[in-house]
């Protein structure tokens, strides 16, 4: 088995004990190393979501961002996005097409909203998304961080 492979494994495992035995307790504590960790980084060093994974293109996004580069939604599907295996548009290609070279957004303020909300460990309920959230440690390094954190 291979090390992440090995470390997924033991996250997953050391996660659902801790969810578990007190839930409550540690989705607050994800959300509290969350605030920490954004407080002092600066995520346009890093940009490393943009440039490795896609969001997930829900229809309201689509919408607003072909209204926005003034394409028709179509056209706007065609170019940019495929569907992935849970029949959800994601972009086609890697690092995203509207990340510029500096790592700001073009499309900032009509970005999808999975965007806005990445990595995702501010949420309420973080435990729901154990998973997603092992896979960000290997995409995010505040998600690492805040995992090691809790699990320590
Ligand atoms: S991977 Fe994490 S730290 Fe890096 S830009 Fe994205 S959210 Fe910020
Ligand atoms: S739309 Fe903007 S924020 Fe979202 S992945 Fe692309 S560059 Fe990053």
């Amino acid at each position: 088995m291979s090390q992440a492979k090995k470390k997924r494994k033991e996250y997953r495992k050391k996660l659902l004990h801790l969810k578990k035995k007190r839930p409550k307790q540690i989705n607050e504590q994800f959300n509290t190393l969350h605030d920490g960790e954004f407080e002092t980084m600066d995520c346009l060093n890093c940009a490393n979501c943009c440039k490795t994974t896609s969001p997930i293109f829900r229809n309201v996004d689509i919408n607003r961002l072909a209204k926005h580069l003034r394409m028709k939604v179509g056209s706007f599907t065609e170019k940019y996005l495929k569907l992935d295996e849970d029949n959800d548009y994601v972009l086609k290609s890697s690092p995203c097409t509207f990340l510029n070279e500096d790592n700001t957004c073009s499309v900032y303020d009509y970005r999808p909203l999975a965007c806005r909300e990445y990595p995702h460990t501010d949420r309420k309920n973080v435990l729901q998304i154990i998973d997603l959230t092992i896979k960000n440690t290997e995409v995010c390094p505040a998600v690492a961080r805040i995992v090691d954190k809790i699990i320590q």
